[in-house]
């Protein structure tokens, strides 16, 4: 059965338990159309709601497995409660294979906060995306690294507002098999649209496993599973909440960008722990010339670096150094 596509203005969900499919549309006044694949699964017993979404970052292809299989895993006799779930959210990227910025107005979502559908594209997604989510308890977003992106597994958890809320959102984190937890406190390095969840009552993490935009089996394993030990944490399934071993990361975020273009040759490889004034890669010319070396700014730990050589500092929409970053540290805290 193909699923219904409706209008966002008059998408109506069914008071029964079941599972319903549907391609929400909106039309943004350039012309273009969103469309977002949303599946609600409605319990038979009542509980709390809790959404999971993937693909915000259109090749990051780990989560979308995992949430496209959750589609079908979760039955709603045994559910308590509304289970939300977007497969893909930024489905225009998707298809054109576009990494990480949106290929119609080039800006990254994840820092766009909702409220502003009058926008450019994006901001009209994400306004989408928020009304779709906004009843929620709960919400589990799912990344993972790009193509050009080689990166750690680890679950960011934005610290931010009352301490319930906080806990609440530290729970959510506690199920995913990925060796390290970060809880952020540091406002500006939390995403926006994270911090407008928050704003909303909505507790929620972001789910980094997978990279390189490769959806092997046990990376989308781990976000599955996690997405169960969520659950059943919530008491949304019932059944123990798995509990893998994790180590809690505590720091501060910093980025090595690069301000003139050339060819990357990192030194480093994700989930290091570099020392400070520790090399980092150069950046030659097309001939092999040395142009810059890199080195630490402190003891840090590389959550990811571009494994893709080509870097740009030319190019730089909206300000957003997707195409001259290097590497991405979190520097740690002397314990
Ligand atoms: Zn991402």
């Amino acid at each position: 059965m193909k699923p219904e596509k409706v209008e966002f203005d008059s998408l109506i969900w069914s008071e029964k338990p079941g599972v319903e499919e549907r391609i929400v549309t909106r039309k943004h006044h350039s012309g273009e159309l969103i469309e977002i694949p949303v599946v609600r699964i409605r319990g038979a017993k009542p509980g709390p709601q809790l959404t999971v979404m993937s693909g915000m970052h259109a090749g990051e292809y780990s989560g979308i497995l995992a949430a496209q299989k959750l589609v079908t895993a979760v039955k709603p006799e045994e559910l308590s409660g509304t289970l939300l779930i977007v497969p893909v959210i930024s489905t225009r990227a998707f298809m054109e294979r576009n990494m990480q910025l949106n290929p119609v107005d080039q800006k990254e979502v994840h820092f766009i906060r909702p409220g502003n559908p009058d926008g450019s594209f994006s901001d009209m997604l994400i306004d989408t995306l928020f009304e779709l989510v906004k009843d929620s308890d709960f919400l589990i977003d799912s990344h993972a690294g790009e193509m050009a992106q080689a990166l750690i597994s680890w679950v960011p958890v934005p610290m931010w507002g009352p301490e319930e809320l906080r806990d609440k959102s530290l729970s959510l984190a506690l199920g995913f098999d990925v060796k390290y937890v970060e809880p952020r406190y540091d406002e500006p390095s939390i995403p926006p649209l994270c911090l407008a969840l928050l704003d909303a009552g909505i507790a929620n993490i972001w789910v980094e496993c997978g990279k390189n935009g490769v959806p092997t089996e046990s990376d989308t394993a781990i976000h599955f599973d996690g997405y169960l030990a969520a659950l059943r944490t919530i008491g949304m399934l019932e059944g123990e909440p798995a509990r893998p071993d994790q180590q809690t990361l505590r720091g501060r975020r910093s980025q090595i960008n690069a301000d003139i273009s050339g060819v990357w040759h990192p030194a480093v490889k994700e989930g290091d722990i570099v020392e400070k004034g520790q090399y980092l890669g150069r950046l030659t010319d097309y001939f092999g010339n040395m142009l810059q070396e890199y080195h630490a700014p402190a003891r840090s730990i590389v959550l990811y670096y571009w494994s893709n050589p080509a870097i740009n500092a030319d190019r730089r929409p909206h300000g957003y150094d997707w195409h001259n970053g290097l590497v991405s540290l979190l520097e740690l805290e002397e314990s």
